[in-house]
């Protein structure tokens, strides 16, 4: 029976395709996607275990979801993603109303489990299952003009903190053809920007092809005017992947490259693998060959016997490599992981000053960065209405930063050209240029706006 599901996507982009995926699923056993809860017959919270007291996040969130099994006791509940393959049975424990859990590798099998539903049955699908790449599973997209596709899953790395390679298994690399198909499908049907993700693009590996063989590759499918990768390790960050990023004027100049720390003691502890001297190296290396390339990180504070100097290392090297942006996170202790073993805690309250200090000067390197943009002219890809403002648009420039000017729905999905003009927080401000690149590369008169 055709049925209305809704899905809450939690965590990172690979969730988000995830969402997609089981959207496909759905969609191709006739049901039908909606954005309210209460109108749906099927409720999917897709979870995200990264940090501390996720679980407990979930188990609020589907308390909460339960008011409509409450009021519609046809109403279906179940958990996917991270938490859903960390804690499994125990869901069904914690939380009685949960009808059933299903972890990343099991999407496929989602139309039966809602049978087994149906029949009573309270299901747990959580098992990792090392062939499962989901190639021949179309994704639903809920968004034309810019497309996620998933080129590899789970994680080799087993950084000492993360969660991920126990949640999502151990690394799988999709076939380069699968991958291209997928992408020419994504223009095809109105992708302007594609942004190939995995846990760690640069370890990619099919048939002795890499990761700089693959993105070339798909650089090259006609009408593909934005190419975007995430994310990026350090240790695999080649010279022949940034010859690649510098090579194709469709491959964005914009790579996030997780940090995480610049002690080289607190990355021997993370197992990262490399030294704050290699990462440095390969910052210089992408900038020397592509001088206007954005740089983003991931920085952890707090981790396990992080000194003052440690932290120090930490300061010193975002103010040298000043990165456009920065996410800093506070360690979290995670289950499964060796760092969650570790004695010599940092108080939570040296955490979060310490979190605090680096998001000031952050803040300021990245305005700083932002401002110098103003008086330039970009290129924007239109996502949508700007949420706050009558008749302004939104949309991001090829380094990922979020501009809003004047414009008509109609530009959604093209990208514009944009004069920027100012900036208010970290949203960068424009009037739109009479020319306008639409999605397949030709030029069109726009009207001219008051700026
Ligand atoms: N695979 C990517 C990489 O290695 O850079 C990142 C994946 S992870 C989903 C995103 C970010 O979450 C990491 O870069 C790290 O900064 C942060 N993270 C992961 N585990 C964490 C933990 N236990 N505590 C705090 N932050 C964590
Ligand atoms: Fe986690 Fe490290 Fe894998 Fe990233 S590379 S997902 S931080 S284990």
């Amino acid at each position: 029976m055709a049925q209305r599901y809704y899905i809450e996507t939690y965590g990172c982009q690979m969730n988000v395709a995830d969402a997609e995926l089981m959207g496909g699923v759905l969609r191709r056993e006739g049901h039908e996607r909606v954005d309210d809860p209460a109108l749906a017959d099927v409720l999917i919270v897709n979870t995200c275990a990264i940090r501390e007291h996720a679980e407990e996040r979930v188990l609020g969130r589907i308390g909460q979801l339960n008011r409509h099994k409450l009021e519609r006791p046809d109403v279906r509940l179940g958990v996917a993603g991270c938490v859903a393959k960390e804690l499994g049975r125990e869901l069904l424990d914690r939380a009685t109303y949960v009808d059933f859990v299903i972890g990343p590798d099991s999407y496929r099998h989602l139309p039966e489990v809602l049978e087994r539903v149906e029949a009573g049955q309270r299901v747990v699908h959580d098992r990792f299952n090392r062939s499962e790449n989901y190639e021949d599973l179309p994704p639903f997209r809920l968004e034309r003009s810019s497309a996620w596709v998933t080129i590899m899953r789970g994680c080799d790395k087993f950084c000492s903190y993360c969660i991920v390679p126990f949640t999502r298994g151990r690394e799988k690399c999709r076939a380069v053809e699968a991958i291209l198909e997928e992408v020419r499908r994504a223009v095809d049907e109105g992708a302007v920007e594609v942004t190939l993700l995995g846990q760690n693009v640069n370890s990619y590996r099919d048939a002795g092809r890499d990761f700089p063989d693959l993105l070339a590759a798909v650089a090259g499918i006609r009408g593909l005017e934005r190419l975007r990768f995430t994310t990026s390790h350090p240790w695999d960050f080649t010279p022949r992947l940034v010859a690649v990023i510098a090579e194709h004027g469709n491959v964005m100049d914009h790579v996030h490259l997780p940090v995480q720390s610049g002690s080289d003691r607190i990355l021997a502890a993370m197992r990262r693998e490399y030294t704050n001297e290699w990462y440095r190296e390969r910052v210089s290396m992408l900038r020397e060959a592509v001088p206007e390339c954005a740089l983003s990180t991931d920085v952890i504070v707090g981790f396990p016997g992080e000194t003052a100097a440690d932290f120090e290392a930490t300061v010193a090297l975002m103010e040298d490599i000043r990165f456009n942006s920065a996410y800093v996170f506070l360690y979290s202790p995670r289950p499964h992981t060796p760092a969650k073993e570790l004695a010599d805690r940092v108080p939570r309250r040296t955490a979060v000053e310490r979190l605090e200090r680096l998001n000031e000067l952050q803040r300021a390197i990245g305005g700083a960065y932002l401002r110098r943009k103003v008086g330039t002219r970009q290129g924007v890809l239109v996502h949508g209405p700007a949420p706050r403002g009558v008749g302004l648009l939104t949309g991001w420039t090829e380094q990922r930063e979020t501009v809003v000017f004047p414009g008509d729905p109609s530009l959604i999905g093209k990208i514009v050209s944009v004069d920027v003009t100012g900036l208010a927080g970290i949203t960068l401000h424009g009037t739109p240029r009479r020319a306008e690149r639409t999605g397949s590369g030709s030029v069109l008169e726009l009207p001219v706006l008051a700026g």
